[in-house]
């Protein structure tokens, strides 16, 4: 049976090819070409230790204050504010103790086998070399910022991901370029970075297309379906057919869950980036990321990447490059010696749900339409994962996980 799949960014890139390494066609859908997305510039983080929601309260009580701090980690513009409020209330209900038990554990059975699904994807599609074989570091002024990330070690233990305690000249023996200023760090070993996350998708499209895949140039316009899924027709009025569709459009996966009647509340949570290519003062082998000051620093093929923030802004309006800026300068704190010029900045859209995990389902509405959407920080650490499952759910084999958590119809 034929498969259009909406999205060439990691995710709709990474079912396209299971699906067709399980023998069937696929045709592959975007407007703008593989991985212009938000996987053109994320932190290149396998980040399997970082499933930790985000609608726990100690996050949402903090929320007031950081409205108040134009840097601090989240940021919602105020002219978005009411459209954000329904999408908001549903966060706050993803924080109750019972559903964030359930949250956790449905992020953790994905990020569990992140890293395992990215090392069979990259063997078999001769990409080893795209990842690195270092981890990543978790940075602590001292003890008491250390303690204040307890949940998080916490969650760790309870799902036995690995993670190693170090002190300052523990850590300064792994990054010597690290400030005297962290007195405290972790090892996260199963946590890997890829060289350069638009590559890596890139590479996947070349491969894809060499074995006989499509990909389409063009923007969905409307879905046409009767008592199952028919086709779809792109802005300049073409029309494709197929016997199932994937919804893998990032962040405007909602817009196209709309036109089948079946509104997912899906937000972007805009990201920025600053990379550093060539000297950029400083060597690093693992990634770094500082909780208390919400930044993360990779070290990518070409050079330095700097990046996090959340800024809830919607789609459509300009970045404000000022968000890079302030991670920047809170990089240079952890790395004295980071020289940040020249540079490239960039913003990206992360694919937010309420409850931090994503949606992997069939249509509770439609026949023949699937989702793989709503990924949060974790698109690139769970595409794998993902695409594994999704090619059973899709070829109507049993998945190795129990998908029910990640409903579309959970809302
Ligand atoms: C600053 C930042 C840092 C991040 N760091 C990490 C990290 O270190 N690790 C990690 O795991 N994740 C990270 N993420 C999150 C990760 O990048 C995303 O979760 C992931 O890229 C989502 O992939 P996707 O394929 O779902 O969406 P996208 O990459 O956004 O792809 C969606 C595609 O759909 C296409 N599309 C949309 N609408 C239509 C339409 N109507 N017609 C045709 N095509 C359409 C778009 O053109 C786009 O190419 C980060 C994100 C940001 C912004």
């Amino acid at each position: 049976m034929s498969t259009l799949v909406i999205g060439a960014g990691i995710i709709g890139m990474a079912i396209a090819h299971e699906l067709q390494r399980r023998g069937e066609p696929v045709v592959l859908v975007d407007r703008d070409g593989p991985g212009m997305g938000a996987s053109f510039g994320n932190m290149a983080s396998i980040a399997v230790t970082e499933f930790l929601p985000s609608s726990r309260p100690a996050v949402w009580r903090q929320i007031p204050g950081w409205m108040l701090d134009p840097e601090g980690p989240v940021r919602v513009r105020p002219g978005y504010m009411p459209r954000l409020f329904p999408w908001f209330l549903r966060f706050v209900a993803a924080s109750r103790p019972r559903r964030l038990a359930a949250i956790e554990a449905a992020g953790a059975a994905l990020c569990q086998r992140a890293l395992p699904d990215w090392l069979a994807l990259l063997r078999e599609t001769g990409l080893e070399d795209q990842i690195s074989d270092e981890g990543c570091l978790s940075l602590y002024a001292d003890a008491a910022e250390f303690r204040a990330d307890r949940d998080h070690i916490a969650l760790l233990d309870r799902f036995g991901l690995a993670y190693e305690v170090l002190d300052g000249p523990a850590l300064r023996a792994l990054e010597p370029s690290l400030s005297d200023r962290i007195g405290m760090g972790v090892l996260f070993p199963q946590n890997r970075s890829v060289r350069d996350p638009y590559r890596l998708v890139l590479a996947l499209a070349e491969r894809f297309m060499a074995l006989g895949g499509r990909v389409e140039a063009g923007t969905i316009a409307g879905i046409t379906r009767g008592a199952r899924f028919e086709g779809v027709r792109l802005a300049d009025d073409r029309h494709l057919t197929a016997d199932r569709l994937v919804i893998a459009a990032g962040a405007w996966s909602g817009r196209l869950s709309a036109m089948l009647g079946e509104p997912i509340p899906m937000e972007t949570e805009r990201g920025y980036h600053t990379q550093i290519d060539g000297d950029a003062g400083v060597t690093l082998r693992h990634s770094l990321i500082w909780p208390a000051r919400a930044f993360m620093v990779t070290p990518t093929a070409g050079g330095i990447r700097i990046g996090g923030t959340v800024e809830m802004a919607g789609l459509t309006a300009a970045p404000d490059y000022r968000r890079a800026r302030v991670t920047v300068k809170r990089a240079k704190e952890a790395l004295p010696g980071l020289v940040a010029e020249p540079r490239s900045e960039w913003m990206g859209h992360r694919p937010a749900l309420p409850d931090t995990i994503p949606i992997l389902s069939a249509s509770a509405r439609t026949p023949g339409v699937f989702y793989a959407t709503g990924h949060g920080h974790l698109g690139l650490t769970e595409a794998a994962t993902t695409a594994r499952l999704m090619g059973q759910l899709i070829t109507g084999a049993r998945p190795d996980l129990d998908l029910t958590p990640y409903r579309v119809d959970r809302f």
